[in-house]
């Protein structure tokens, strides 16, 4: 059994969506392993792929 949650990076909220209430796309946390740094880094690359997609 597996829980996945999502958090979205605009707002910073947890949810178990794929999309935040405040529209924003949520990612999954799942690089927490890695240092904060790292992690930010992550979102702020993935955002920007999910944004040049659109
Ligand atoms: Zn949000």
């Amino acid at each position: 059994m597996t829980e996945e949650i999502f958090q979205c990076p605009n707002c910073k909220k947890y949810t178990l969506e794929k999309f935040c209430e405040c529209g924003g796309t949520t990612l999954s946390p799942k690089p927490a392993k890695f240092s904060p740094q790292d992690k930010y880094g992550f979102y702020r690359l993935s955002y920007k792929k999910k944004t040049q997609a659109l």
